[in-house]
């Protein structure tokens, strides 16, 4: 949900999957006693908050929002700008959340109206040639492909440039087609705006009281009959239902760069884990509304991630020390592949900081950043494991027992 300023102030992730109920689901059988009891415990930490279908967890999402911004911030949602489809904005509609007396308002996003054009357009080239008409060859004036993208941009620009007003939309968008079908011997520019600046040659010139150019200059044409055959598709879309919900002239594209910066934390591709769609989440949206900059220090400030805590203290705890065997870092292989070395020196530069140190490696002397060398994790203290806990039996958390290899000797 985005606020004028472009902010990202809620969220809600909800998620039909958990790994693990579906291991015990699998190991334990759904329905057995035992899975109960296995249930009982991990219900607190259980990933699946949506139990609907996948459709509906976009209705689910927005009504929780709607929902939290009254009991947690006293604030109510005004509008709520989606793409074309309108089942989210029914069901909270249905759901009544605020009372009477606070309607929401639904407005469309320009980018994806504009999209219906051409799909309109397109799928009336389809039509048409299954008729036998083709509306779409390579003759002057034909609804080509090139066309379709360019009156979709005319389409969506009309839109934009006057989006307080459904009148004045409506009639930009039909300038602009009665435009393209103008000819030396017809031309259709009333609905053209005038004026000196005006986008249309022939107002324009009107305006500087010089003659028209000759309409071959025109780079979008369309014949009279392509004009006739797509005429109900900018009828349907320059309607005064679908203008007004366009008079903001809003489109999605902050909530596209929001996904974009998400789903750079944790690739789509593959399945993610809540847990991890949770982290890069928190770290988007901070990005989104704080910078990356500021996003970065806090984290490292104020990280409550343990496995953060860990990795950043583990780094500033062990400081190398001459004679410690390090693996070399190296980009280009497999950090399992990385060489060996030990540490002979620390080389400090003028300021007295260590920087790069001196390492021997199998084959020869290297001089390497320190950053560079990892300490192995030899010198943490080990664990020792009480003995009569390896000697019994051992079960992991999902109740499995751990059978120990047996040992082959001579014995
Ligand atoms: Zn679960
Ligand atoms: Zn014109």
């Amino acid at each position: 949900m985005l606020a004028p300023p472009r902010l990202v102030i809620d969220y809600e992730i909800l998620s039909k999957y958990c790994t693990e109920c579906t291991a015990a689901v699998r190991d334990l059988l759904g329905d057995s006693p035992d899975f109960a009891i296995w249930y009982e415990g991990h219900k607190s930490e259980c990933q699946i908050n949506l139990t609907g279908s996948s459709s509906s967890m976009e209705m689910e999402a927005a009504a929780i929002l709607w929902q939290r911004s009254i009991k947690e911030c006293n604030m109510c949602y005004t509008c709520i700008l989606s793409d074309g489809d309108s089942k989210t904005f029914q069901h909270l509609m249905s759901l009544n959340i605020y009372g009477k007396g606070k309607p929401i308002k639904k407005e469309v996003c320009i980018n994806h109206i504009s999209k219906r054009l051409g799909t309109g357009l397109r799928s009336k080239v389809k039509e048409c040639r299954s008729k036998g008409v083709c509306i779409d060859g390579k003759k002057v004036g034909s609804l080509k492909e090139t066309t379709i993208v360019k009156l979709t941009n005319f389409y969506r620009k009309a839109i934009k440039d006057n989006c307080n007003d459904v009148e004045k939309m409506k009639s930009a968008i039909y300038a602009t087609l009665y435009h393209c079908s103008s000819t030396d011997a017809k031309p259709k520019h009333s609905k053209c705006p005038n004026g000196k600046f005006s986008w249309c040659f022939f107002k324009r010139a009107l305006a500087n009281e010089e003659s028209p150019e000759s309409h071959s200059v025109m780079k979008t044409k369309l014949t009279e009959e392509v004009v006739a055959k797509i005429l109900p598709v900018y009828q349907r879309l320059a309607s005064n239902e679908i203008l007004s919900r366009c008079t903001s002239g809003k489109s999605q594209n902050a909530n596209e760069s929001l996904h974009s910066v998400i789903w750079s934390h944790c690739p789509k591709e593959s399945f993610q884990s809540k847990k991890r769609l949770e982290i890069s989440v928190v770290t988007a949206v901070s990005e989104f509304n704080f910078g990356s900059l500021f996003t970065l220090k806090h984290v490292h400030q104020n990280t409550s991630l343990p496995s953060m805590q860990i990795s950043w203290n583990h780094q500033k705890s062990r400081p190398l020390t001459v004679g410690e065997v390090v693996k070399v870092e190296n980009s280009l292989k497999n950090r399992t592949l990385w060489s060996l070395a030990r540490v002979i020196q620390f080389i400090s530069g003028k300021d007295g900081h260590v920087r790069v140190a001196r390492v021997k490696t199998e084959t020869g002397e290297l001089v390497r950043p320190v950053q560079g060398l990892n300490n192995l994790e030899l010198q943490e203290p080990e664990i020792d494991l009480p003995k009569d806990l390896t000697d019994s039996v051992i079960r992991t958390r999902r109740r499995r027992k751990v059978i120990s290899p047996k040992r082959l000797t001579n014995a």
